[in-house]
Order: C-alpha cells, then structure tokens, then sequence
C-alpha cells in the first residue's frame, strides 16, 4: 500500500477526551475516528487490524467444527416478547418503530433469532450437536460507552451457539469453545486468563470470562498466586449443582427489570412478576435507597440476594421467623414460608439482584422442591464479593491476588431456557420430543484490538504482534527525490510483495522526521529504510519491538527478515 494517498491521518498531541492509552493510540495512529458517543469508524489501518483478528477467530471456530452464518441486525420485537426479553433486558436494547409503526430492536445479541432458525430447520438427534457462529456488529445503548472501542454502543462481535441434545453434549460442545478461545487469545499475543464468572443472573451454571489483565480492565479479577483459580470478585457464593438432584432440576428463570429507577417502579415491577412467581430480578438504580420486596404466591425456598455494595447497608424487615435465616454477608435467606414478604433497604445500593426460588405448581418453568444442599451446593470457591488480597485463595492453595482484566470474551452454558421459550425442540432416538441444550458464547473483535493494543504498546505508539499487524513491513525511502533511494525502495515494494509480505510503501514527500515518528507510531513490526547507502544497496532495518538495527544489503534482506 502507498502512503502517498492513503487514508491514515496521524496526530501528533493526545486528543483530550481519551482517557485510555489504546483510545488515544487508535485515534493518533489514525485507526478509528469518532462518529458520537461510543460509535466509531474504522479507517483502513483500523479495519486492517480488525479483520486479521477477526480471521483468527474465524479460523478457530471452524477449526473447533463450527459453522459460520450471518444473521440480520434488526430484530422484530415479537421474537423478544416470546423470549420474555423485550422487557427484561432494559434501555441498552436500541428499539425503534418503523413506518407500520410496528417494534424492533437493534441486536445485542442473538439468541432468539438463532434458537428460531434452529427450531424450525433442526428436528432430528441425527443433527445434533450443532454449533452456529457470525461476526456481526452489535448495538447496546450503554449507559456509560467509555475508552474508544472497549466499550462501544456499536461493536463488532462474534457470537456463537451451541444446540445438543442434552448437558453431557453441552459440557464437550462448551469445553471446544473454551478450547478455540484460548487458541485465539494466545494467537492475538495477549496475557489473559480464563476466570471464573458470575452465573447468578443467567441460571446458575457454567460460565467463563476471558479477561486480559490489563489496569485499565473495568472487572476485577481474584486469583490464586499459586494454582489455577481465578474468578471474577462478582462471583456468587451459591452454585446449582445439575448431578446432585435426584429429579431432574429446571433451569432458574431470569427476569430483569428494564433499568427501573424508582422505588414505585420497583414495587410495580415485583407485584407484576409476582404472579408468575419471582426467579431473579436486576435493578439498576443511582445511587438512590432500593426497597426491594419479595414475595412469593407459591412457597418460596429460598430468595439469595446478591450485591449489596454495603451489606451493613441492608436491613430487613421482615418478621422474626423469617430473620433468622438470613445471613447478611453472603446475602443468603432460608425458607421463608408461603405469602412472607421479606423487604430489604439498600442506601446507596448499586445494584440489587434477587434470586429466588420457587416451589412450584406451575410446573415447567420453575423448581420443584428445592432442596438447598441437594439441588445447590455451596460452590468450591465462596463468596468472593468481600474478599481481600491476601486472603487464603477458596481452592486451598496459595493466597488471594487482585488484577483487573478486559472482558474480551465470555462462554455460557445457557441450558435450555431459550430453548424452552421458543419451543426449540428435537426428537430424540426414541422420538420423544425433547428441549435442545444450548451455549452460548462471545468475543468481543472489536474490544480485543484495543486490548492487543492496551498491552503493546511504549511511549512512542502501537508495538504491534506479527500476528495482528496491519501491515509486515513499513518500507521508508528517507527522500523520495534522490533516485536512488526511490528506485531501490520502488524495486524492494513489488520485491517484497511478490513473496506475500504486507508492505506499507511511505512514499510522501515528507521531512524524515515525520516520516519516522509516523512509522512508530504505526507500530509495524518491521521498518526497512532507504536512505544514503541506497546507491550500494544497502538498507536499514529496524524491528520495532525491540529497537534493534541493522543494515543489510538489499540481496540479504529477504533471508535477514525471515
Ligand atoms: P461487559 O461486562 O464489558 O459489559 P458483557 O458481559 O455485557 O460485557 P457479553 O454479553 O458477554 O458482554 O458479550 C460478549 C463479548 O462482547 C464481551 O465479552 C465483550 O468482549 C464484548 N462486548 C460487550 N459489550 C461491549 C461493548 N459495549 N463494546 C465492545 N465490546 C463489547
Ligand atoms: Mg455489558
Ligand atoms: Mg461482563
Ligand atoms: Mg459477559
């Protein structure tokens, strides 16, 4: 590629509103360019980057038997309601109407469009396990879109789906999953770790988050300094433990409340779900007191409440029978009886999630006769919410350490509450009709550039790993109006390209400072320069990550940089 026309505007001063060292070098280098809040172009450098992560994950998902589809963007809001989404996933849902002034969404993600595809087109055992996968750019209103392209309104991701035919199939289908992301990271020269995540909201099973350890990381991450235990501080105390029941266990329904803001809201939110009997709740709300009221129509076994920011914060009111149930540092609350109500006051409480669980007489969607102990176990790793450094790591071995980490990808075993909704069935070798079981999961494409970024980089611009950089070779004449330098340089381009080396050609008439301090800033992980020696053919080479130099005759050079 020639420089002379080509579209990668650089900036020498650090633009004010980037907080972040990946924003700021996105936008010098001139990859990215700012559309409005949290939506951004990608320029042809950016996209180059882009698109080599994006065929790393494209060539480890089909390496893992995955197949690669794409599904549209806008979403009818029909295909939310029947999944209980519409509500329940709250204002980072983009909606909007159209000219019959009928609903859609802008999609987040893509559960209930892929879970429909499948159930109309997979009906058969013989099909399964099948998992499905897009790259395909996703669209949150996020409440705070922040650090560039870590936390877009709009994003590229790639989402994947996996459908078995029962948990044994969804623990193989999530371990190659879990295999090809780890591929990926590591491809993507990233430090990272596979933690341990919070299940809570989405149903009480298996989840990874794949984090990049990386201060600027807005999770938190504990870890053991001495085994594999590591998992996000968010994580719930209680895990369900699928083998432990002796009849078949349900999946926890999920209910969130769309970013309700007052208490009214709340109570009007409980007493509406109330009737279908509560499984979980999400209530975002600023900085303002919650009451949270919980009340079973059915007998209620057990109601968990998670994150309270400050437990002492957290009184209840309830009566006595009940109070002495609950243990107000892991948030649990025992058997409350049949119509109890149990309120909880939170000052200043971020972010309140209920679970609760339901004896149940209406019978598939919810658990019957939960057993505390039978059907949930407290998971080997405890309560991580309060835990501090230094603390004994839960696993027995070492002590606690805290990092923060990039949520670059997330694995989900989601069971079958899609399944379920959207009536995703297949016939099994009996041909009895059963729910298919279903994972999920995400990388963020777009997020893990800034990420690669975040992690290579010095003071003078992006350190860029072979593997994702745009551009192999950045070839420099120092002056392009000295014909031997531009002669040399012109022969090495078709040279270089011609044995399949991405070749960044600065042909600009500019000073050799500009032209240098561009080409750190662009980070290639190789800078050949032409300058005086050009007449004697020989040239400089520069590796970027390191700083070493040489000079190298031109005949020399392909076996120098191989
Ligand atoms: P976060 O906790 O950062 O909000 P998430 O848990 O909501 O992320 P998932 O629903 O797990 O995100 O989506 C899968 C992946 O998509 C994430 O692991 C992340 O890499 C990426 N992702 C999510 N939200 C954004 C965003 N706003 N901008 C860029 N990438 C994102
Ligand atoms: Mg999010
Ligand atoms: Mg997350
Ligand atoms: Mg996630």
């Amino acid at each position: 590629m020639r420089q002379n026309n080509y579209l990668a505007p650089t900036l020498r001063d650090i633009p004010s509103d980037a907080e972040v060292k990946s924003h700021q070098l996105m936008l010098r280098a001139g990859l990215i360019r700012q559309s409005t809040s949290g939506v951004y172009s990608f320029l042809p450098l950016g996209l180059k980057v882009l698109q080599k992560v994006e065929n790393i994950v494209r060539e480890e998902m089909n390496r893992a038997g995955a197949q690669e589809m794409f599904m549209p963007s806008i979403q009818p809001s029909e295909l939310w309601q029947e999944s209980g989404r519409w509500e329940a996933y709250g204002p980072e849902l983009m909606r909007f109407k159209d000219r019959h002034d009928r609903e859609f969404a802008l999609g987040p993600t893509h559960e209930e469009v892929i879970t429909t595809i499948v159930r109309d087109d997979v009906r058969s055992y013989k099909k399964l396990p099948m998992t499905l996968y897009q790259i395909q750019t996703k669209f949150r209103d996020e409440r705070r879109p922040r650090f560039g392209v870590l936390r877009g309104r709009e994003f590229l991701m790639k989402d994947a789906y996996s459908f078995d035919k029962d948990f044994n199939g969804l623990d193989e289908s999530y371990q190659k999953m879990f295999d090809a992301y780890t591929k990926v990271f590591t491809r993507c020269d990233l430090n990272f770790r596979a933690v341990v995540a919070d299940s809570g909201a989405m149903g009480g099973k298996d989840t990874h988050e794949f984090m990049v350890l990386s201060n600027v990381g807005e999770d938190t991450i504990a870890y053991s300094d001495s085994s594999d235990f590591a998992a996000n501080i968010e994580i719930a105390p209680v895990k369900v433990d699928y083998e432990k029941s002796s009849d078949p266990v349900k999946e926890l329904e999920t209910v969130e409340t769309p970013g309700k803001k007052s208490i009214e809201d709340i109570t009007t939110f409980l007493s509406i779900e109330q009737s279908n009997c509560i499984k979980s709740m999400l209530f975002i709300v600023d900085e303002e007191p919650v009451l949270v009221l919980v009340r079973g129509d059915h007998e209620v076994n057990e109601v968990k409440i998670k994150h309270f920011f400050d437990a002492s914060s957290v009184e209840l009111t309830n009566d006595v029978e009940t109070k002495k149930w609950v243990n107000t540092e892991t948030g649990f609350i025992g058997p409350v009886g049949i119509d109890k109500e149990v309120k909880v006051i939170a000052d200043h409480a971020i972010e309140v999630i209920v679970n609760a669980v339901c004896g149940a007489n209406e019978v598939d969607k919810h658990f019957k006769n939960v057993n505390p102990g039978r059907d949930f176990q407290v998971a080997d790793y405890t309560d991580l919410r309060n835990i501090q450094e230094g603390d004994p790591s839960p696993d027995g071995h070492g002590t606690i350490q805290f990092k923060e980490g990039i949520e670059v990808g997330h694995v989900f075993k989601l069971g079958t509450k899609y399944s379920e909704a959207l009536g995703a069935s297949f016939l099994n070798d009996q041909g009895k009709a059963q729910p298919m079981v279903m994972g999920s999961y995400g990388i963020g494409v777009s997020r893990t550039v800034a990420a690669i970024i975040e992690e290579h980089h010095d003071e003078d611009g992006i350190v860029w790993p072979l593997s994702v950089a745009p551009f192999h070779v950045h070839l420099i004449p120092v002056n392009v109006k000295q014909d031997d330098q531009r002669e040399l340089a012109e022969a090495l381009y078709e040279k270089l390209q011609k044995k399949r080396y991405d070749v960044l050609f600065d042909d600009r008439a500019e000073r050799p400072g500009v032209k240098f301090k561009d080409a750190d800033l662009f980070g290639l992980p190789l800078r050949i320069t032409v300058g005086k020696k050009a007449s004697e053919g020989i040239v400089e080479v520069k590796v970027r990550k390191t700083g070493e130099m040489f000079e190298v005759h031109e005949n020399d050079l392909q076996e120098m940089i191989e």
